[in-house]
C-alpha cells in the first residue's frame, strides 16, 4: 500500500489503529487492548461486536438495503415508531448524519415562520453550542475554530450565552421575527455544560408564550446517554423538535428529527428529502439499538455507572488542586481541568483508556451504555491517577 495522503488532511488523527472491538474494549494492531470511554464519541452505545446488533444488520443486509424514499418502507414506520413511543413526539423524518438531522430543524423552523407570515424567519442559538459542520449547522454552532475561514454564514440566527433566560427574553423582545430555540441539552463539544435544572422548563414555556419552536439538538445526549432516552425526559417537558444522531444506529449512519404537535404537520410531502435517509438497513440497525437499551435495561446501567463514575472521580479527585469542576448526567461525564490538557489524551492511552478533550480542557467520558462496575472502576483509577500526576499547579493546594 503507498504511504501516501489520498484521503483529505481534515483530521489530527491520533497514531493508533484498531482492528477489533470486543464490548467496551478496542484492540489495535498489536494486539494492546484500550478501554473504550469516547465509544466513537458517544456512538457505539451498545459497544463493539453487540451481539443483537450484529444478527440485526447480517439479516436486514442479506434481505434488503436501500430501496430509496420513492417507496414504502416498513421498518422505517416501525423505527419511527418505536422512537415517537420512546420520547412522546409524534413523527419522524430520518436522515443520515447529526447535522442532517439540524439542517431537518432549521428548514421546519423557517417553514414554519413562513406559514406565520414572518417573512426573515430568525432562531436563537447559544455561545459554545454545536450543530455539525454543514452550512445551516455550522451556521448554528459557535466556535472559532469551527466557524473559522467559512463566512459569509446563513442570516437570521440570534445568538445569546448558553443557560441565561433574560438573554433569551431580551433577544425576543427585540426580534419579533424570531420563530425558534436551538439549544443543546446539555452542551457536549463546548464543554459538558450542565444548565441549570429548569432552563429547559422556562425554555419551554418562552417558546409557548411566543409561539415559537422548541427545538432541541439531542444528537450527543440522546438514545440513552443521560441515563433517560432523551435528555429532556429530566425535565418532564416536551420539544416541538428534537435532533438526534450518534448513539441511534451504534455506528451505522442514522440520524433524525422528530417533531412534535404542530410542528409534525410542518413538512409535507416535497418539502425535505434525502436519498440515503432511512434505508431498510440504517433502520435495521437502529431498532435493534433501541430493542437492546429496552431489554438490557441500559438507561438504568448508564444512571447506575455514570454515578459511580462520577463519585469515584470525586472521591479520587477531591483536593486535586487542577480539578475545576466534576459534572456530567448519566454517562455523559466531563472534569473540567484548570488548563488546556489535550495531552492527557495520549497519556490515558499508553494506560490502556481512550478518552478525548472538549473545548480544550474538559476530560470527556462518554462510555458505552452497557458498561459494567470494572470497566468504570478502571476508567477512575486511570483517569484519577492521571489527574493527580500532572506536575502543573501547586501541589498539596485544595480547592
Ligand atoms: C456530533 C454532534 C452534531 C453533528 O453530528 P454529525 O453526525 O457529526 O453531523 C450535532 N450536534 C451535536 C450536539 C453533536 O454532538
Amino acid at each position: 500500500m503507498k504511504d501516501t495522503h489520498a484521503v483529505m488532511n481534515t483530521y489530527n488523527r491520533i497514531p493508533v489503529d484498531f482492528v477489533r472491538g470486543e464490548g467496551s474494549w478496542l484492540y489495535d494492531t498489536d494486539d494492546n487492548k484500550y478501554l473504550d470511554a469516547i465509544s466513537g464519541i458517544a456512538v457505539c452505545a451498545l459497544g463493539h461486536n453487540h451481539p443483537g446488533f450484529i444478527k440485526a444488520v447480517q439479516e436486514q443486509v442479506a434481505k434488503l438495503v436501500h430501496t430509496s424514499n420513492l417507496y414504502g418502507i416498513p421498518l422505517q414506520e416501525e423505527l419511527a415508531q418505536k422512537l415517537c413511543q420512546a420520547s412522546g413526539m409524534d413523527s419522524v423524518f430520518f436522515c443520515n448524519s447529526g447535522a442532517e438531522a439540524n439542517e431537518a430543524a432549521i428548514k421546519m423552523a423557517r417553514m414554519y415562520g413562513h406559514s406565520k407570515n414572518i417573512d426573515l424567519p430568525g432562531i436563537i442559538v447559544m455561545e459554545g453550542a454545536f450543530h455539525g459542520r454543514t452550512m445551516g449547522a455550522l451556521t448554528a454552532t459557535h466556535s472559532n475554530r469551527h466557524q473559522g475561514g467559512f463566512a459569509p454564514f446563513l442570516d437570521g440566527f440570534y445568538r445569546v450565552p448558553f443557560n441565561d433566560i433574560p438573554a433569551v427574553e431580551e433577544c425576543i423582545k427585540n426580534n419579533p421575527n424570531i420563530v425558534a430555540v436551538l439549544v443543546e441539552p446539555i452542551q457536549g463539544e463546548g464543554g459538558i455544560c450542565i444548565p441549570v435544572s429548569d432552563y429547559l422548563s422556562k425554555l419551554r414555556s418562552i417558546c409557548d408564550d411566543n409561539e415559537m419552536l422548541l427545538m432541541l439538538d439531542e444528537v450527543q445526549t440522546g438514545n440513552g446517554r443521560t441515563g433517560k432516552y432523551f435528555a429532556y425526559q429530566h425535565n418532564n417537558i416536551l420539544p416541538d423538535v428534537l435532533s438526534t444522531a450518534k448513539g441511534l444506529g451504534n455506528g451505522f449512519p442514522i440520524g433524525a428529527c422528530l417533531a412534535s404537535g404542530k410542528a409534525a404537520e410542518i413538512f409535507q410531502p416535497g418539502h425535505h428529502a434525502t436519498t440515503f435517509g432511512g434505508s431498510p438497513l440504517a433502520c435495521a440497525a437502529a431498532l435493534a439499538v433501541y430493542e437492546a437499551i429496552v431489554a438490557e435495561d441500559l438507561l438504568a446501567n448508564a444512571c447506575v455507572q455514570g454515578d459511580r463514575i462520577k463519585f469515584g472521580l470525586s472521591m479520587q479527585l477531591q483536593s486535586s488542586p487542577h480539578v475545576v469542576a466534576i459534572r456530567g448526567s448519566g454517562l455523559m461525564i466531563g472534569v473540567e481541568i484548570n488548563r488546556p490538557c489535550a495531552e492527557l489524551v495520549a497519556q490515558a492511552r499508553d494506560k490502556g483508556v481512550l478518552i478525548n478533550v472538549a473545548s480544550g480542557n474538559v476530560v470527556r467520558l462518554v462510555p458505552p451504555l452497557n458498561i459494567n462496575e470494572e470497566e468504570s472502576d478502571f476508567i477512575i483509577e486511570t483517569i484519577s491517577d492521571l489527574i493527580k500526576g500532572q506536575s502543573v499547579g501547586s501541589p498539596g493546594e485544595t480547592q
